[in-house]
């Protein structure tokens, strides 16, 4: 089917008001708006969309690679040995000479801009990659040459010179690097496979600006296989893998990225992107916005080619309401950010995952028979308890709201207030998204020890402000861990400062991350294919068939058999055979957790919108 074909199916859509940014936390500056548009289908039931059009919706995808473990070790956290005795005392840790590096680390870490995660060091001015989730660890040093890369005469093996990066000799590395990665993203491999024939982005200038990391280059590597021409910056100054930006320059990817860039490095490196002779982009992929806003500023022409933009973060999505309600947004945008999918892999299933990584890495701590307390038993609250519990920790959860208060109490957990359990307690792990969850009162109660923590994406949850007075001592254990010391000796342990654990201090696993970047494709891919006037100049979430799409690719690394719909059975649900299979208002229960995803009881973003697709 030709991409006219689904252009016109696509035709059947209205468009309906509803609310934009999740994740926001109470009071933060990225507080949702309510003027954002999305795209909801006239008839549910029938299906339309470039994806369809290049045959790519066949809910029986070919098999995929197995995907393999892989365990990697980052030399940052160099698995020192643990530090938080048995009986709950804090012994010296053993590596303290060794680690006395960090204390000018701490110096330094004090002067950084207090924003989260890895991205917390952005200095872009939007400081906009605060808030996606991609992995952003780098295994390579960049301190090994401090030369600037843009000081430096580049070249690949065949000549081609157009790119900016550290070191070209890493290639080598940074492909086994793409190649572990590969493994793990089985839909964008599929992708390739699919619509190589058809190369529906053939033509597609695609300037891009997300984290150069390997699972990035897979994306940008499907993207050029299915026919676009690829430029790249990265959105953070300390998350480029600079191993696998070598790789992808030898590959012959224009790519201006290295780690540890200056603010000015960010916006040069950007401005190579779009900047070019004879080179125009024709499609906008980004992560925080700031691509996106340079050029409105720089190159607001540009905007003449330009048919759409992809982004993937809250902030970015956030951006691009406002200037869709002030009326400035020129071209259509697909708010990747909240694909059903992403929200449910990034909020339950990656924190699943990654909370006990995160905790492993830096304390070393043991799980089974530890008492845990996780604040808030939303999506995050959700996926620590459920990989605590299977570690046989005790846990504990606090909940201001009661439907989700219930759903801790029927999955088997205490419901609590903490000062219930503050003194008990092993592990405080705040997922709220609010602020001032732990404050001085509960951190001056806590057991000498006890491991503090944050899930959340603000890094207001614990009041770690509170902790700079000048009776505690602060000490630098490794990297992202601090002992907080009291004048009688008692310690907790303080871990990334409270701001974002897993994506300070462990990654983001790839199949999350592949989740995320089909999205991406396929909004680019539709987005592009799009026939005038499918899409005004406003926001729209990924048809619902799209969202189904990417998680039908995702299947067969599970060996996962999908049950097929019988033609009586389509038609005594009302359904199109081929999807899509819910309403937009439908709740993604989980089957493990009876979490329920559109219900959002914190800022009541979900529930508007909600409202607003179904019309109630
Ligand atoms: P959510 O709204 O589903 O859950 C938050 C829960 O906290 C709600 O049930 C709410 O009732 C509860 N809560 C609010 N204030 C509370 C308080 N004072 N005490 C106890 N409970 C309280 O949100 P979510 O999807 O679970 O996300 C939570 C936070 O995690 C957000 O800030 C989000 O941006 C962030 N997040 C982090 C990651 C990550 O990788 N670490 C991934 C996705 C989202």
């Amino acid at each position: 089917m030709s991409v006219q074909v689904v252009a016109a199916k696509m035709a059947e859509v209205e468009l309906k008001d509803v609310p934009a940014v999740k994740d926001s936390p109470a009071g933060s500056p990225m507080t949702p708006t309510s003027e954002g548009k999305t795209l909801v289908r006239n008839d549910p039931h029938e299906a339309g969309s470039s994806a369809a059009a290049l045959g790519l919706l066949n809910p029986n995808p070919a098999k995929m690679p197995q995907a393999s473990a892989m365990k990697r070790t980052d030399p940052q956290q160099n698995g020192g040995e643990a530090f938080v005795n048995r009986d709950g005392t804090v012994a010296e840790a053993p590596r303290m000479k060794k680690q006395i590096q960090f204390a000018d680390q701490k110096q330094e870490f004090n002067k950084r801009p207090s924003k989260i995660g890895r991205r917390s060091l952005s200095r872009s001015i939007s400081q906009s990659s605060t808030d996606s989730y991609s992995s952003a660890a780098s295994y390579t040093d960049s301190s090994d040459d401090e030369t600037s890369p843009r000081d430096k005469q580049q070249k690949n093996s065949k000549g081609n010179g157009d790119f900016c990066i550290k070191n070209i000799k890493q290639a080598d590395f940074g492909r086994r690097e793409i190649e572990i990665a590969e493994q793990e993203m089985p839909a964008l491999m599929a992708l390739r496979k699919r619509a190589q024939g058809e190369k529906p982005l053939a033509g597609a200038k695609v300037v891009g600006c997300t984290h150069i990391t390997a699972q990035t280059a897979v994306l940008m590597e499907t993207l050029s296989a299915l026919g676009a021409q690829c430029r790249w910056a990265a959105c953070n100054i300390y998350s480029t893998q600079n191993e696998v930006a070598a790789a992808l320059a030898e590959g012959g990817f224009s790519v201006f990225a290295w780690k540890g860039e200056s603010e000015d490095d960010f916006w040069w490196c950007i401005d190579r992107c779009v900047n070019v002779e004879g080179w125009q982009p024709n499609m906008i992929l980004d992560d925080g916005g700031d691509l996106t806003h340079w050029i409105y500023k720089k190159y607001p022409n540009m905007f003449k080619k330009i048919k759409g933009i992809v982004e993937e973060s809250v902030t970015g999505v956030h951006r691009l309401y406002q200037l869709s309600k002030a009326g400035k947004l020129c071209v259509p945008a697909m708010n990747v950010n909240d694909s059903v999918t992403k929200q449910k892999f990034d909020n339950l299933y990656c924190c699943r995952e990654s909370i006990l990584d995160g905790l492993k890495r830096t304390t070393d701590v043991m799980f089974g028979g530890k008492q845990v307390v996780v604040c808030g038993y939303g999506e995050v609250g959700k996926g620590c308890c459920a990989a605590l519990k299977a570690m046989g920790s005790i846990v504990y959860v606090t909940e201001i709201d009661p439907i989700c208060a219930l759903q801790a109490c029927m999955d088997g957990f205490r419901l609590v207030k903490l000062n219930e359990v503050i003194r008990q307690v092993d592990i405080v792990i705040t997922c709220t998204g609010n602020k001032n969850v732990v404050v001085r009162e509960y951190l001056d109660r806590m057991k000498n020890g006890c491991i503090v923590c944050n899930m959340g994406h603000s890094n207001t949850e614990i009041d770690v402000a509170s902790l700079r007075t000048p009776e505690l001592t602060w000490e630098r254990v490794r990297s992202q861990v601090d002992h907080v010391i009291w004048p009688d000796g008692k310690r907790i342990v303080l871990l990334a400062e409270g701001r974002l654990l897993n994506l300070s201090c462990s990654t983001v696993p790839t199949f999350v991350l592949s989740i995320t970047a089909t999205t991406q494709a396929l909004a680019l891919i539709e987005l592009y294919n799009a026939p005038e006037g499918r899409y005004k100049q406003d926001v729209y979430l990924l048809p619902k068939k799209m969202d189904e799409y990417v998680a039908s690719l995702h299947l067969p690394t599970f060996d996962a058999h999908l049950t097929e719909l019988s033609d009586e059975q389509a038609k005594y649900l009302g359904l199109n055979k081929n999807g899509p299979f819910k309403p937009n208002y439908y709740r993604y229960g989980n089957a493990f957790l009876f979490s329920s995803y559109f219900d959002r009881p914190v800022g009541g973003s979900r529930d508007n919108r909600v409202k607003k697709e179904t019309n109630i």
